[in-house]
Order: structure tokens, then sequence, then C-alpha cells
């Protein structure tokens, strides 16, 4: 019988564990990536990086929100030269996201972030990646080889469309990614992440299966420029969540178009759903509605996650609309409510504990989780 989160029976969480893929593990400040180590979430902000102090706020917020990792734009001097102060009181490891200028990579190296991310395909000047090789390799500066099917498509001779290419385009990333993994590893440098993205979430996956194939160095997941959040949600967890169902990926970005953080939230909730990382707070289990619903119950499920959202000890709150799934989830959860008309049975680890009214609802199942909580 299990007891995990707040789960007390024969639940899907027997089920074993995601088996992962083998791979050198590349440190990157304080996290590692690879080797066995938990699968991370990393995002990128979207304020400039050159003004030090909105950055870092935001950066904090990301952390706060469970980024493990973040990334910075650098495409100009002043970006660098505001990321020194940012590595310095970043709760976590910066990554630097280089894009055609070689001299940002070292200025970057050179303000201590923990990694940088070279597109190939924009810096493909061997002496200059040379460079960057050296000075990270001095630094103890991670890289990730990040092929995007945009620089790919572009450089292809003649083919200005995807649908201009003679060859599948998952191929050619690799292909292209190919060529710099043995520019580095001519050079000796193997503390190396690597990617291959498309906007394309099928393209994703099959280009990570290839490298996953051919390399053991720790894969970075991700769909580049899925969207609004409508859409990037759905192509980003079907193909990150296909590949980490298969045991490749090591650390994910889901790339939303807005707010960052939601991209982390989205992110966490993958690895969570997926059981590659621990539930931290509250679990909500909610109807979906349906017409056997006979009171509005959605606004209440907001309402009751937003109060319970600083709850950190792990329980599972059901907000059930009826008595068709109510009573087995109420069975299941710590808190749970079974809605009839204008009323609702409050439940406590699957005992009946006695009906309230409909607008009782949110601070009965509030109080009961608060009171739960604090027992742990
Ligand atoms: Fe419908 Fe009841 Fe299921 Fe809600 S819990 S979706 S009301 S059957």
């Amino acid at each position: 019988m299990a007891r995990r989160g707040g789960y007390r029976y024969n639940t899907p969480m027997d089920l074993p564990e995601i088996p992962r893929r083998a791979t050198r593990s590349v440190t990157v400040g304080g996290v590692i990536i690879g080797g066995g180590a938990p699968v991370s979430v990393q995002t990128m902000t979207n304020t400039p990086t050159a003004h030090a102090e909105a950055t870092g706020a935001q950066i904090d917020r990301l952390a706060r929100g469970g980024a493990d990792l973040v990334r910075v734009a650098v495409p100009t001097r002043a970006d660098t030269a505001a990321l020194g102060r940012i590595v310095a009181e970043a709760p976590v490891p910066i990554i630097a996201d280089v894009h055609f200028h070689v001299e940002r990579a070292l200025e970057a190296i050179a303000a201590g972030a923990a990694k940088i991310r070279l597109n190939p395909g924009n810096i493909s000047d061997r002496d200059q990646v040379r460079r960057v090789i050296d000075a990270a390799a001095e630094a103890g500066t991670a890289i990730r080889v990040g092929v995007n099917e945009g620089s790919v498509v572009e450089r292809t001779a003649g083919a200005r469309r995807r649908s201009d290419l003679a060859r599948p385009l998952a191929d050619l990333m690799v292909d292209k990614l190919a060529e710099h993994v043995a520019l580095f590893e001519a050079a000796g440098f193997e503390n190396l992440v690597l990617a291959a993205k498309s906007h394309d979430a099928y393209t994703c996956v099959v280009a990570a299966r290839l490298i996953a194939e051919r390399w053991d160095y720790p894969l970075h997941l991700g769909v580049t420029h899925a969207g609004l959040p409508e859409t990037a949600a759905i192509r980003s967890a079907a193909a990150v969540g296909a590949l980490l169902c298969e045991g490749i990926g090591e650390t994910i970005r889901l790339s939303y178009a807005g707010d960052p953080l939601a991209e982390v939230r989205a992110a966490v909730e993958l690895l969570c759903s997926l059981r590659l990382r621990a539930r931290r707070g509250v679990d909500l289990v909610a109807c979906p509605t349906c017409g056997r619903l006979q009171m509005d119950l959605g606004p209440m499920v907001e309402k009751v996650r937003a109060e319970l959202a600083d709850i950190e000890a792990p329980l599972t709150v059901a907000m059930m609309g009826c008595v068709v799934n109510g009573p087995g989830e109420a069975d299941n959860a710590d808190v749970a409510i079974c809605a009839g008309k204008g009323k609702a049975v409050l439940y406590r680890r699957g005992q009946r504990v006695r009906t309230v009214a409909a607008d009782q609802i949110v601070s009965a199942v509030v109080s009961e989780a608060r009171r739960l909580a604090g027992e742990q």
C-alpha cells in the first residue's frame, strides 16, 4: 500500500520510475546536468540584461518558482558589463546566451557565467570558436552547443524554406551539431551540453533521439519558438514529455511567449507529473465540470489554488463536483469536497467531516488543508 504525497492506497504512484539514459555529467555552477542528476529546469529572462536590477529581480522570481538555472541574453557590451553583478547576486547559476559576437562569449566567461550557449549556425568561424573553447576551459565554464532549425535552413544552399530541404531537418541539425562537437573534442573540451530545436515538436523528438543515440553528452530539451502559451504548452509537453518518458533529456526549457515564470511553472509541473521531481505543496485534483455539476465550482478551485500556493507540505486536495467520482477522490486525498446542490460534503483523509454551505466551501477547504499542513 503506497503512501506518497497525500495518497494512501494502491494508486499509479506504485508504478516504477522512468529509467534515465546514462550520460556524462556537466557541472554548471552548483547544478549538475546529466550523470544521473535530477532533470533541471531552465528558463530565460526577458528583461534587457544591461538592466541588472530588473534582471536580477526577475531571476529571483524565476528561482522561487522552481528554475534551477536561468539564461540571459547578452547581445551587447552593456549586457556583458552587467553580467558580473547579476551572476554575483543570483540565487541560481547564470547562463549567457551568445548569438553573433564571439567577444560577447569571451566577456560572459570573464564575468563568471556558469555556462554559455553558442549557436554554431551563428558563430561558425573555427578560430573564433577555438578562442571561446580555450577561455571556457580555463574558467571551467560549460558550453551548450545549441543548433536550431533557423540557422540550418538559412545556411543550406538554395533552401530558404523547410520544404526546400532535400533531407529531414532533424538530420541536418544533427550534422551541424556533429561538426561542432568534433571541433570541441579536437580541442579536448568535453564540458558540453547539446541541443537541437525546432518549432515543430516532432522534429525536436526525432533530433533528440538521434543525438541520444550518438553521444553521451547531456541533452537540453525544448521546442523553440513554440508560440503563445496555449500552443506552446501543448507542443512543449508533447515533445519534452515524450522524450523524458524515453529517458532522454537532462535539462529542459519550455519556451513560451510572455512571462517566463509561466514556462518555469509548466516545466516543474511536467517533471512532477512524470515523477521526475518531488511535488512541493498542494496537488490539486479538480472536477473538470460536466452537466451534473450544480454549482459554479471553477472559481472556487481557483481561489483554493491561490490561497494554498504558499504551502510547502505535500498535500492532495480534491474538489469534486458530484458523487460520481467525488467519494473516490475524497478517499485518496488529504482534504476533499464533494459538491451537491448548494452545499458540499467535506472529507479529511477519507473520513466525512461535515456538510458545508456553498459559500463556505473555499474557507473550509483552506482551513482544513492549513491545519493538516501544520501537522506535517
Ligand atoms: Fe461531472 Fe461529477 Fe465528474 Fe465533475 S466530478 S466532471 S460534476 S461527473
